[in-house]
């Protein structure tokens, strides 16, 4: 039995495609400035976010903490949302490495900060906000340009710099049908991984000024982030970043199917229309939510989850359509094979 893997748009391995353009790349010392592939990199990435410059780092993770410290002095603030990814799935860095306190402010459930606790969290003068797009723990929805603009505007009016957390940038850019350009032209920085949907192996960047991604030179050094040839994953991450963009529609029409599908499962809750883009969230009924999991595991679909009733699935392109009508099926036998209680 195949397993179908849908833990995370992270679980994609190389194409063959992408595997011989990194076979091929032409490298060099990063730290010495000589890698020709991660300098055509980091200039196509700033490129594509209209941004003057951006830095190749290890992780999605590693540019949030870069875009913490560029901003925040030690005993400064940086706002982020209550479900941000910064706040839950980042081992706390900032905090930690760079003495930043994290202000919490609400996020709505579609990823929004609500505006009067952050009006009041801008008073005590954090030095800066941040934003997540797509939102993860947030039912992956996209955050609106709109929304963007009002939080940046008030942000520099309270003279706060701003960072989107764009871990799946490209994602929000098609749900909004805008590009991801706009999306991050009210902020400084902005950061995007090309190892979630764009299906890179390793890699993310961080976007923003010329003087101040310099600056994040030095400290991606300080952090143990400097690479060598780092031209062979560069060149996988470039692969995708001008082959697997447009594809991403395929993975938000494989999420819709999917979501309708499992809407037709008894005991499953899960509102398709909240769907944006290519993560599926959905609750199971039941007194006990492991073991729908352990039952899905069993009938060979992965899944994730972000509290024991709520199950994540993610589509990437390592998922067809007809992979996803498999997963529905395995889904639905797994409920049917729960005690009745739970299945109802
Ligand atoms: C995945 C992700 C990151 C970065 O994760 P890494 O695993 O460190 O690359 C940051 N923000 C969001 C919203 C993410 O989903």
């Amino acid at each position: 039995m195949r397993v179908i893997d849908l833990r995370s748009d992270t679980v994609t391995r190389p194409t063959s495609e992408m595997r011989r353009a990194m076979a091929e790349a032409q490298v060099g010392d990063d730290v010495l400035g000589d890698d020709p592939t991660v300098k055509e990199l980091e200039r196509a990435a700033a490129a594509r976010v209209g941004k003057e410059a951006a830095l190749y780092v290890p992780s999605g993770t590693m540019a949030n903490l870069l875009a913490l410290l560029l901003a925040c002095g030690r005993g400064e603030q940086a706002v982020v949302g209550s479900e941000s990814h910064i706040l839950h799935h980042e081992a706390l860095g900032a905090p930690a490495l760079g003495g930043i306190h994290l202000a919490v402010v609400p996020n709505d459930e579609r990823g929004r900060l609500l505006p009067d606790p952050l009006e009041a969290a801008l008073r005590a003068g954090p030095a800066l906000v941040c934003l997540e797009n797509t939102h993860n723990r947030c039912g992956g929805a996209a955050v609106s340009l709109s929304h963007t603009r009002e939080v940046a505007g008030r942000a520099h009016a309270a003279g706060s710099a701003v960072h989107v957390d764009g871990a799946r940038l490209f994602n929000a850019a098609l749900a909004l049908e805008t590009d991801a350009a706009a999306l991050v032209a009210d902020a400084d920085t902005a950061s995007f991984c090309f190892s979630k949907g764009l299906g890179a192996p390793i890699g993310s960047v961080l976007c923003g000024p010329g003087e101040l991604i310099g600056r994040a030179r030095g400290l991606r050094r300080q952090l143990g982030g400097g690479m060598r040839q780092a031209g062979v994953i560069a060149a996988g991450a470039l692969y995708a970043l001008e082959h697997h963009i447009e594809r991403l529609a395929e993975d938000h029409q494989n999420a819709r199917l999917l979501a309708r599908g499992l809407a037709r499962v008894p005991g499953i809750r899960i509102d398709p229309d909240a769907v944006e883009s290519n993560l599926v969230f959905f609750e199971v009924d039941g007194p006990d939510p492991r073991a729908f999991r352990a039952a899905l595991s069993e009938a060979g679909v992965l899944a994730s989850g972000t509290a024991p009733h709520r199950v994540r699935m993610a589509t990437h392109l390592g998922v067809s359509a007809s992979d996803v009508e498999e997963a529905l099926l395995r889904t639905r036998r797994a409920v049917e094979s729960l005690p009745a209680a739970v299945a109802r």
